[in-house]
């Protein structure tokens, strides 16, 4: 019965994260342990850390934002629902009920899909416009192809104009030693 064929198959989710309040390394770190622990996941791939200028709205702190990838058997839908249930999880300052959010979780790809609902658009639109994804996704994923444009991401890294300052800290939030988390 515990056959491999009898396992769903699994599927390759990149995950776009970043924190500007707070104890932005530890949420990070907390929320990257926390989502392979979920049933059905596993952590493959982690980047550095990287710490970037604000994009858009420029009186905030600088972000840290870093890149996963996440084996999982979940389907597209369960997986973004637990990105969601995380960002509540880890998101909030405790104690404000509306406080501000110390995570972002963006799904940035699932496998191939190109996907959208009134919830969920999958590849995540920012992509390919943004230095602080890119940059980490390059890192540890240079030759994943985008399903929409059909480009490599070091491509996408390659043509990129947008010029916001990205700083590679050279340390991830955790350390994969194969399948074990230190
Ligand atoms: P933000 O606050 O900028 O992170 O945006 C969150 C909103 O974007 C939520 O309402 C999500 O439902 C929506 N959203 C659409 N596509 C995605 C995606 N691929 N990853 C994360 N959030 C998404």
């Amino acid at each position: 019965m515990n056959s491999a064929k009898n396992q769903p198959p699994l599927h390759l989710a990149t995950i776009g994260m970043g924190s500007n309040l707070g104890d932005r390394e530890a949420t990070l770190r907390e929320a990257i342990l926390w989502l392979g622990e979920q049933s059905g996941n596993r952590l493959r791939s982690c980047s550095s850390l990287y710490e970037t200028e604000p994009f858009g709205k420029a009186d905030q702190g600088w972000f840290l934002n870093c890149v996963i990838q996440i084996e999982t058997s979940r389907e597209l839908q369960g997986f973004f629902r637990v990105l969601q249930e995380g960002e509540v999880r880890f998101g909030r300052v405790r104690g404000e009920r509306w406080g501000p959010r110390t995570l972002d979780l963006d799904l940035l790809f699932f496998d191939d899909a190109v996907y959208s609902d009134a919830e969920l658009t999958v590849p995540h639109p920012g992509v390919a416009v943004r230095r602080f994804v890119l940059e980490p996704l390059c890192e540890v994923a240079p030759d994943l192809v985008h399903p929409s444009l059909g480009q490599r991401a070091s491509s996408l890294l390659g043509q990129l104009t947008e010029s916001s300052r990205v700083v590679c800290l050279g340390r991830p939030p955790v350390v994969l030693n194969r399948s074990v988390i230190i």
